[in-house]
């Protein structure tokens, strides 16, 4: 049961302590409170954790300081969608807005290689107005032998440089507590001249003392993968240990799932999955076209496999893309194979708010019919 307080409730006020006091009193139920910063107020939650069908809505709604009381299935308890919730999605970090009905792109390198390839590929994407991007600084690798991302020692320039080009928001993977202290410290180096979303491998999907440690810390929001080898539902509960800890600035990025049926690409592309996400939890979610389809390879009418699995997410309302760009994909040190060009960069964004343009249209459509 989630307790939605008064916006702006005073949590020096005698009501809240008498609320906190009434709570901590209840047998068998603990509670966590949980605040949002919206754009004009705060908003306080609080979380009330064990058996609580004996609770009445009416006797909780007349508690000091509750506006609003939701009773939410077991799942998915604080991203989960549940019914009358109209809490508001989505969350707004350095500027940038990420919900259900936004689309954000995140062009750039898999992996950081060098200083160079960093700023080429800066450049072209201030060049269109795009203000993220993806840089893996950690790789984490199927070989031991394989190159493991320059880690600690790019931070300091790929922050420099998303600064000098208006990057807002920089996405990289983190698989250890020390990359969350290194990334903090890089950034005071640097005097934050970025943002930087948090990304949680598809390897690490399960990870869950992982999960538990990021989703303790709220300076920087989320993107928990698809695990590939798991059910949607462990996956959407995996975002939850992100949430349950405090951090519910989380998005769900869909990533292809490992299957021999997704032969010839790299992973069995679950695009389809897009709307299925939005119904079942209130986050953004994200596509990686790269990493589903592995390959560079077009068909017949002239489109790389990457493009068309873009299009076919982003026609299914995703709500942000993750993707391999590189400046010379054979010099990538990771995934240069799946990699675009930067000349390429014009034709993804061109065919992306084609297939933004149909999304919107579709929806005009429906409710159009749902009102006729
Ligand atoms: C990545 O985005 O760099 C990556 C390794 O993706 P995934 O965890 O989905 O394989
Ligand atoms: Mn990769």
């Amino acid at each position: 049961m989630i307790l939605i307080l008064h916006p702006d409730t005073d949590r020096n006020s005698s009501d809240y302590r008498d609320l906190l006091d009434y709570l901590s009193n209840m047998p068998g139920i603990r509670f966590r409170v949980h605040q949002e910063q919206g754009a004009l107020q705060v908003l306080t939650e609080v979380y009330l954790i064990g058996d609580t069908a004996p609770l009445r809505l009416e006797d909780m709604r007349d508690l000091p300081c509750v506006e609003r009381v939701v009773r939410v299935s077991e799942e998915y308890r604080i991203l989960g969608r549940h019914r009358d919730d109209t809490r508001p999605n989505g969350f707004v970090y350095n500027g940038v807005r990420f919900d259900q009905d936004s689309l954000n792109l995140f062009p750039g390198l898999c992996a950081v290689d060098t200083a160079f390839h960093v700023e080429l590929m800066l450049r072209v994407l201030k060049d269109k107005g795009i203000t993220c991007t993806r840089m893996g600084a950690y790789k984490p690798r199927t070989s031991p032998y394989a190159f493991q991302g320059h880690g600690r020692d790019c931070l300091n320039y790929v922050f420099e440089l998303c600064g000098k080009y208006d990057i807002r928001v920089v996405a990289m993977e983190v698989t250890h507590d020390k990359h969350l202290d290194e990334i903090h410290e890089a950034l005071q180096q640097t005097g934050n001249p970025t943002g930087v979303m948090l990304q949680i491998g598809t390897r690490n999907t399960q990870n869950f003392e992982l999960l538990k440690l990021v989703g303790r810390q709220t300076d920087f929001p989320v993107l928990i993968k698809r695990g590939f080898g798991i059910t949607l539902d462990e996956s959407l509960n995996a975002a939850e240990y992100l949430a349950s800890e405090g951090n519910s600035h989380v998005v769900f990025g869909l990533r292809g799932m490992k299957a021999s049926g997704g032969d010839p690409h790299r992973n069995m592309v679950d695009f389809a999955h897009v709307p299925v996400v939005k119904r079942l939890t209130r986050m953004p979610v994200c596509i990686d076209p790269s990493h589903s389809v592995g390959t560079r390879a077009s068909s017949p009418d002239g489109l790389l496999d990457i493009l068309h699995a873009a299009c076919q997410g982003v026609i299914a309302g995703a709500n942000m893309i993750l993707i391999d760009f590189h400046p010379e994909p054979s010099k990538a040190l990771v995934d240069g194979p799946q990699a675009l060009l930067l000349k390429e960069l014009p034709q993804f964004l061109e065919e992306v708010a084609i297939a933004r343009n149909a999304y919107i249209q579709r929806l005009e459509v429906a409710r159009r019919y749902a009102s006729s």
